[in-house]
């Protein structure tokens, strides 16, 4: 088992993917494109070192308290730490979980950078989203994405194509006030959801 520098997670969300799904953030990447909506995960510093095996039994915690239907890997960049993660995909696979990961590179990156590991975990996920947020292409039709650059790869037959337009998963954010005193936001809302957010705090 391999160790992952963890920024976050959330046992249950709705907004990272299809369906109910457990949501890991890892901590760390190479890029800083403006408009980051994880601008604290970025830098490469030690947050929360934890075995794989840790997160597959919250994981697996979480499938029987909540039903979930998969798992969502964020960043950060979940590229970056693809031998811990390849290890809790491939964990959600054998116990029947789907696997979305997200990253910042494009497939065509990501085959000539060679990353360690990363074909593994693109072996174990099925929903794979790539390329950076770019906030001059600000999405509007697709789901769980933040700008119409990123594409969406069906790496398996999990999902079919066409569900990232399917409006019964809308765009949308989660907003959680934590046992800590910490509000944490997650998902990512349309503009003109932002529009009124920022209409409502001025
Ligand atoms: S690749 Fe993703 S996590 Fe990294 S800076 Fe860009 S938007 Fe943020």
């Amino acid at each position: 088992m391999s160790k992952i520098n963890i920024a976050d997670y959330i046992e249950n969300t709705e907004v990272e993917g299809p369906g109910k799904r457990f949501a890991l953030w890892v901590q760390g990447c190479f890029r800083r494109c403006p408009g980051c909506c994880n601008p604290h995960y970025l830098d490469f510093v030690p947050r929360t070192i934890v075995e794989s095996e840790q997160i597959c039994t919250l994981i697996e915690d979480s499938k029987n308290k909540y039903g979930i239907e998969g798992v969502t890997l964020l960043g950060g960049e979940p590229m970056l730490q693809a031998r811990g993660l390849s290890e809790t995909a491939k964990f959600c696979r054998e116990i029947g979980l789907s696997v979305m990961t997200f990253t910042g590179y494009t497939l065509e990156e990501l085959s000539a950078e060679n990353l360690p590991y990363a074909d593994e975990l693109l072996q174990y996920t099925d929903l794979l989203v790539d390329g950076a947020f770019d906030q001059t292409k600000i999405e509007e039709k697709r789901n769980w994405v933040g700008s119409t650059n990123q594409r969406f790869y069906f790496l398996t037959d999990f999902y079919k194509q066409g569900i990232e337009y399917d409006e019964r998963f809308s765009h949308g954010i989660e907003l959680r006030f934590r046992p800590d005193g910490i509000v944490q936001l997650n998902g990512f809302p349309l503009q003109s959801e932002i529009e009124q957010i920022n209409s409502i705090h001025n």
